[in-house]
């Protein structure tokens, strides 16, 4: 299992992003000032870092000059709202690994998380990237489904989403947490998207394979 730093002081990013990770199978900490930034990065054994450039204490990019001063090689991405290609440039140039900006997707921080982590878990057993529930199977590196023999194509939101509930399986999701998970924090909560998407999924997985929860939401049955 992977150990993901969330050095972030806004307490409402953290949280996404921290429950995000954990519903997806990751152990998390967060760091929401520069010097824990820095000493849990050099002291905590974690296998990425998600670095925000605004902490208090000090600048993510001196943060990132410290520890690649020191010879940290943990993988770092930058997650910041400075999106001016100065910042950006100085990130990559200071050590960072890859560089998203807000506002941001979960799935997006989670695709590109995944790749930077992806040549250290080659040597681990990859079980978990393999999710089945009845004769469903989603592969987590290739993000393919398969259905019995049949291979079937999703589309990055519909394998988010998919993975959430198989993650999940026989727990009732609700709407918000749905939302919350695959489309992130800046979603319109009044939306119908999730409904439509479960449509979509079922009709590619299976009708059967997700059934609705009156008044509460959706489940995977298991
Ligand atoms: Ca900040």
């Amino acid at each position: 299992m992977s150990r993901i730093l969330i050095a972030e002081d806004e307490p409402r990013i953290a949280a996404f992003i921290d429950k995000g990770l954990r519903s997806h199978g990751f152990m998390t900490a967060i760091a929401a000032d520069a010097r824990d930034a820095l000493m849990m990065a050099i002291e905590g054994e974690f296998d990425l870092m998600i670095l925000d450039l605004g902490l208090p204490g000090k600048d993510g990019l001196q943060i990132l000059e410290e520890l690649r001063g020191q010879g940290e090689e943990l993988p770092i991405i930058i997650l910041s709202g400075r999106d001016d290609i100065q910042t950006k440039v100085a990130g990559f140039e200071g050590g960072a690994d890859d560089y998203l900006t807000k506002p941001f997707r979960f799935e997006e921080l989670l695709v590109r998380l995944r790749a930077r982590l992806r040549g250290r878990e080659d040597r681990t057993v990859s079980e978990e990237m393999i999710l089945k529930v009845g004769n469903v199977i989603l592969d987590l590196r290739t993000r393919k489904a398969k259905v019995g023999d049949r291979t079937v194509e999703l589309p990055a939101r519909e394998f988010t989403l998919a993975e959430t509930f198989f993650r999940h399986p026989g727990q009732v999701m609700s709407r918000e947490q749905l939302l919350d998970r695959v489309w992130g924090y800046d979603y319109d909560p009044g939306s119908n998207i999730v409904d439509v998407y479960v449509g979509y999924l079922r009709k590619k997985l299976g009708s059967k394979l997700i059934e609705t929860v009156r008044g509460m939401g959706y489940r995977l049955r298991s």
